[in-house]
């Protein structure tokens, strides 16, 4: 698929990402947004997103991301949803029901396609790279490029994890080379915290509770605790990777409550607990090595219900 194809009919295109977006969705549409605005000018091209984290107002164009959900335009000729399926596109969802053409971009494993057209592959390190893939790299600039680089980072822990692919490295070449600050846009986007984020970082880990024989640990933020340090779930980013950093852990749990009974959960496995699975089990998806849902009970319901599933399968797979 190619982006200019897709497109080249439509009058008005319009670009949606998940509820809470991270970098790899805010990169992804933005990066997309900018595109479309320099391939087709004359073209009218909205974007809808939840508000960013501040660390991502570098991205160029994001002061024109629709947060209030708002258009003029009755039906959009060519929607996107980048980095999900339609059904967490928050307040885009209806958008894109109502659009003539849809098109879908992402790499959950759990997403099996929900556009006209899908551009779906787990096997990709993030949406950003998938984007890259359909875009025709003569019209790419510099600001395009340090879109996509963001998006490729965050998701891949600065090309950490093992999402990382020699393709996603060869991208990531190709981009840097546009000449844009790299090692500042990994700095201030991904690696720099706020003093509230360190402190809730440190809450986490201080209060994380190790079991399963060390094979699990988990950690839990209450509403009352964010509410005091006047935190929302933009500065929770990460807290649940460090925990899976621990030695010895295969699973790592991080929650945080939304509501009476109510918690968001994050999974991250070292790759022997398939925690899309889980989530999808849950109603929520990702990937094999991080996922998420929102699950109801106490901190003790949520714990106890996902703890039999994992231990369950570090028995199948000979580990417990
Ligand atoms: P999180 O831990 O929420 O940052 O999410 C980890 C990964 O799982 C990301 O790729 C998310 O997009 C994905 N994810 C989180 N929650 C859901 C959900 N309810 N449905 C589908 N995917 C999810
Ligand atoms: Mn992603």
């Amino acid at each position: 698929m190619r982006i200019k194809d897709e497109a080249a009919h439509a009058n008005t295109i319009g670009i949606g990402g998940h509820i809470r977006p991270d970098g790899d969705c805010v990169g992804a549409c933005m990066a997309l947004y900018q595109y479309l605005v320099k391939v087709f000018p004359n073209k009218r091209i909205d974007v809808f997103l939840e508000q960013p984290a501040d660390v991502f107002s570098c991205i160029c164009g994001v002061e024109h991301i629709r947060t209030d959900f708002c258009t003029d335009v009755e039906s959009y000729d060519v929607f996107f949803a980048l980095d999900t399926a339609k059904e967490r596109l928050g307040g885009a969802e209806k958008f894109f029901a109502d659009a003539e053409k849809t098109i879908n971009i992402d790499h959950h494993v759990s997403n099996p396609g929900c556009g006209d057209v899908n551009y779906v592959d787990a096997q990709a390190s993030s949406t950003s790279e998938l984007v890259f893939d359909v875009m025709d790299m003569e019209e790419l600039d510099v600001e395009i490029a340090k879109a996509i680089y963001i998006g490729i980072i965050h998701d891949t822990g600065a090309l950490r994890y093992s999402n990382t692919s020699p393709k996603t490295l060869e991208i990531v070449g190709k981009l840097i080379s546009f000449g844009f600050d790299f090692s500042e846009v990994i700095e201030k986007t991904f690696y720099q915290k706020t003093y509230v984020q360190n402190l809730l970082l440190g809450r986490a880990l201080l209060e994380s509770i190790q079991f399963m024989d060390g094979k699990c640990v988990v950690s839990g933020l209450a509403k009352k605790t964010l509410d005091f340090y006047h935190a929302d779930s933009k500065d929770l980013d990460g807290i649940v990777s460090h925990l899976n950093q621990t030695a010895g852990v295969e699973c790592a749990i991080f929650m945080y409550q939304t509501g009476v009974q109510e918690y968001k959960v994050s999974l991250r496995s070292k790759g022997n607990v398939d925690v899309a699975k889980l989530a999808v089990f849950f109603g929520g998806g990702g990937h094999v090595r991080a996922a998420g849902c929102t699950m109801k009970g106490t901190f003790h319901d949520v714990v106890n219900n996902l703890s039999l599933h994992i231990e369950r399968q570090l028995k199948a797979a000979g580990i417990l």
